[in-house]
Parts: C-alpha cells; sequence; structure tokens
C-alpha cells in the first residue's frame, strides 16, 4: 500500500508524544521524535519498548514487528532535524505562547508543503495556524490517552484548514488504525467541552453534599454505562490539567456554565492533582 505521509515528526516526548511516536512507527512510518534533553528522550523511548512489550506479550504484535517499529525512531533534541518529515506532530507542553512559537520556528524551518499538526487539548488551532504563513496546512490532531489504546483521533479544522490537509490527516488517521472525527475549531472542540462539564458539575455535586464521592461515581458508572466516574476521571486526567481546559472554556466562551468549581480550584491549591500526586478526589498513596 502506498501511504501519502510516510514520515512524521513529534515534538515532545512526554505521555502523549511517545504514544503518538509510538502508533505512527508501530505502522511503518519513519518517526523523528523531538525533546528538550536526553533524559527526556531515553524516558520517552523506554516507555514506548515497555508499551510495545505489553503488545508482544498480548499477542498484538510480534517481537520482530516491535523491534522494527522501535528502529524507526530515531531522537533528537534538534527542532532542525524535522525537516525531512511530511507532517509534524507538535505534542508539547500545553502551553499558547510555546506552542506559537514552536509553530512559527517550524514554519521557518520545514519546507513549503509540510504540514503542521497539534495534538493540543484546548488551544486554538486557528491561532497556531497564524503564527505560520501557512494556515491552509495547520491542522489538530487530537489524540486520547492512552494513545496505543484509545481509537479516536479528534481532527480539527481551524479557520484557514484547507481540504486536502484535512484529507490528508484524517487517511493517516485511519492508517494508524484509529477512528478520526472531525470537528471546527471552537473552545474545547468536543471532546472536552462535554466532557469537562459533567466532571465539574460532579465536583459542584460532591461540594454541595449531594453525595459521597463513591455514590456519584457509582450513579454515573451504573447508570450511564461509563467505565469510570467522573471524580476517578479526573483524577486520571490530573485535577490541574481539568481546572485548566475548564479556565479556557469559561475565558473564551465567556458562559459561567464552564466556572470551575471552587472545591477544584481548592484541591489544585492543595497539590491535590489525583493519581500522579497520589492524592485527588481519591487516595492512591498505598498504591
Ligand atoms: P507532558 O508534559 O507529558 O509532555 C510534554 C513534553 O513536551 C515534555 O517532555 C516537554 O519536555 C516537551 N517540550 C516542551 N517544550 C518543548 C519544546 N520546545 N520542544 C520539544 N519538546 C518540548 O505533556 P502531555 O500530557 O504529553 O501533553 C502534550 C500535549 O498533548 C498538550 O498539548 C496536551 O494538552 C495534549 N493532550 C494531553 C492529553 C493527556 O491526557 N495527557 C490528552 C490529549 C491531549
Amino acid at each position: 500500500m502506498s501511504h501519502n505521509i510516510t514520515s512524521v515528526a513529534v515534538i515532545g516526548a512526554g505521555t502523549m508524544g511517545n504514544g503518538i511516536a509510538h502508533i505512527c512507527a508501530q505502522y511503518s512510518r519513519q518517526v523523528t521524535l523531538v525533546d528538550l534533553n536526553e533524559g527526556l528522550l531515553q524516558l520517552g523511548m523506554e516507555t514506548i519498548a515497555k508499551n510495545l512489550s505489553r503488545q508482544v506479550a498480548k499477542e498484538v504484535l510480534g517481537k520482530d514487528e516491535a523491534d522494527a517499529a522501535l528502529g524507526r525512531i530515531t531522537t533528537t533534541t534538534e527542532l532542525a532535524d524535522v525537516t525531512e518529515a511530511q507532517l509534524v506532530i507538535e505534542a508539547a507542553t500545553e502551553n499558547s505562547d510555546l506552542k506559537r512559537q514552536l509553530f512559527s520556528d517550524l514554519d521557518g524551518l520545514c519546507p513549503a508543503e509540510t504540514l503542521l499538526a497539534s495534538n493540543t487539548s484546548s488551544i486554538s488551532i486557528t491561532l497556531l495556524g497564524a503564527a505560520t504563513g501557512r494556515p491552509d496546512k495547520v491542522i489538530g490532531m487530537h489524540f486520547m490517552n492512552p494513545v496505543p489504546v484509545m481509537r479516536l483521533v479528534e481532527v480539527i479544522r481551524g479557520h484557514d484548514t484547507s481540504d486536502q490537509t484535512h484529507e490528508t490527516v484524517v487517511e493517516l488517521a485511519r492508517e494508524l488504525g484509529k477512528t478520526p472525527v472531525t470537528v471546527n475549531d471552537y473552545p474545547g472542540f468536543i471532546a472536552n467541552r462535554v466532557l469537562m462539564p459533567m466532571i465539574n458539575e460532579a465536583v459542584y455535586c460532591l461540594m454541595e453534599g449531594v453525595a459521597e464521592k463513591e455514590a456519584i461515581d457509582e450513579v454515573m458508572k451504573l447508570g450511564m454505562n461509563h467505565p469510570l466516574g467522573p471524580l476517578a476521571l479526573a483524577d486520571l486526567i490530573g485535577l490541574d490539567v481539568c481546572l485548566s481546559i475548564l479556565e479556557v472554556l469559561h475565558g473564551e466562551l465567556g458562559d459561567d456554565k464552564y466556572r470551575p468549581c471552587p472545591l477544584l480550584r481548592k484541591l489544585v491549591a492543595a497539590g491535590h492533582l489525583g493519581r500522579k500526586s497520589g492524592q485527588g478526589f481519591y487516595d492512591y498513596r498505598s498504591k
């Protein structure tokens, strides 16, 4: 099978970046993985190797295929090394100024035909496109965590994203075994605009004493068939991440229905960020 996109660069080797590099390499793309230092790149590669071994153990992949996938990834700390890639997928830290600078730098470095995608959860794709001289070639590819497992890719069309860029990225997502769903560029896209108000409402229910946390989660699990309750899910995502996405929705849509619950703010202020800090709505320290 011939593919339009055979080489990809991924910016950021963190939670999402290493997952995106993994899946691209698994599906035969050459991958250049970029991060700020060797230590972060090494951590990212160790995670990819561990997740590939898990797929081998589960007989999803052969050992040879896993080794070949790992061999297709090269790492670098130099952004200038991405110029061979036909598509750059940016998965760096969620910070608007940082991403705008990255898109401007990538625009200066990459050949005119290179497509530039962002995995951002909440930053405007139109804004990132406007930081470049090629807004028609800028698009959102919002993968879900964990990337090798979750099937959805929310594909976000910025104001000036071209049909051709959109088609190429949709086709690539399908070739990576994902199901692309296209949405337009408004704050939170679909996934977070619908999910975060639900999580926020669950936190209000807890704060107002409507029910205990376990009861709130149980109602949503048993009643709505959700695999995880909203409070347990918030702990998994990170309470700081939930708060910052709600702040984007509240600030940019200007509607008080998105106002972050004071209890969510209090937990973040206390450093109780969920699983990653050992405590959030639930206590994970003994696990
Ligand atoms: P992370 O903190 O785990 O990883 C970000 C990585 O980017 C870090 O390793 C950091 O060193 C690197 N980085 C920062 N600036 C860089 C630069 N200038 N050049 C190269 N590398 C740089 O974050 P993450 O959770 O992987 O999130 C990455 C992006 O994916 C964010 O935009 C986030 O909103 C989005 N996202 C996250 C999730 C999630 O569940 N974690 C889900 C969907 C989308």
